[in-house]
């Protein structure tokens, strides 16, 4: 079993991705981003803390992020991350407790992230993930699995976005560059549907 990292832009389909090939490889889906957002939606201590700082679509606090993955991860094999690390500092405390056997980065350009964001809606109650333009619902505003309102995501509004982009660039965007100094680098192209690109993904992972 491997220990695999998904890396890309915010819009770059690591949730989508990341859930598709977890299920086909049989590995752990581990979402920093979703785990985050579980704690805000049950109003826990560190919900409170990191509310405002994902809504302005900044980075959590590196320790908060490292100990709810570590609590979960720790010692594990055939574990998938999905949106961690996201910095440097957050991959240094992960090689103390998880070894990788490759990083996957999703690439895709700006453009296209903006123009996905802007268009993704997520379901207020069971959190089905859809998209406007490539993959809507069956009835407008409505969960086709649960009948739930459909939403946007606080950070997708276009500022947060914008910013969200940005904080990618200067603190994740490094991460590209230490992993394939590590060796452990395979690129996809993520500018394609989700099947093609899970479909690589599982090709480059050699399973
Ligand atoms: P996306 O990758 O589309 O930005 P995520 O769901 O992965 O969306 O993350 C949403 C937000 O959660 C981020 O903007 C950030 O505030 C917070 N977050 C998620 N993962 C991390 C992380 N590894 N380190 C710091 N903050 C994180
Ligand atoms: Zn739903």
């Amino acid at each position: 079993m491997k220990n695999v990292v998904l890396l890309g832009p915010p819009g770059a389909g690591k949730g989508t991705i990341a859930a598709r090939v977890a299920q086909k490889a049989g590995l752990l889906h581990l979402s920093t981003g979703d785990l985050l957002r579980d704690e805000v939606a049950r109003g826990t201590e560190l919900g409170k803390r990191v509310q405002g700082i994902m809504a302005r679509g900044e980075l959590v606090p590196d320790e908060l992020v490292l100990a709810l993955v570590r609590e979960r991860a720790d010692g594990r094999r055939g574990v998938l991350l999905d949106g961690f690390p996201r910095t440097l500092a957050q991959a240094e405390g992960l090689a103390q407790f998880l070894p990788l056997d490759a990083v996957v980065y999703l690439a895709v350009g700006k453009d296209e992230v903006v123009r996905r964001l802007g268009s993704r809606r997520v379901c207020s109650s069971c959190g089905a993930v859809y998209n406007l333009l490539t993959q809507p619902p069956k009835e407008s505003g409505r969960c086709d699995r649960c009948g739930g309102a459909l939403v946007q995501r606080p950070d997708d509004a276009p500022e947060v976005v914008a910013r969200r982009y940005e904080v990618y660039e200067r603190d994740s965007r490094p991460l590209v560059d230490h992993y394939r100094r590590l060796g452990l680098l395979r690129t996809v192209d993520a500018a394609r549907d989700p099947e093609a690109v899970a479909a690589d993904v599982l090709k480059v992972l050699g399973s």
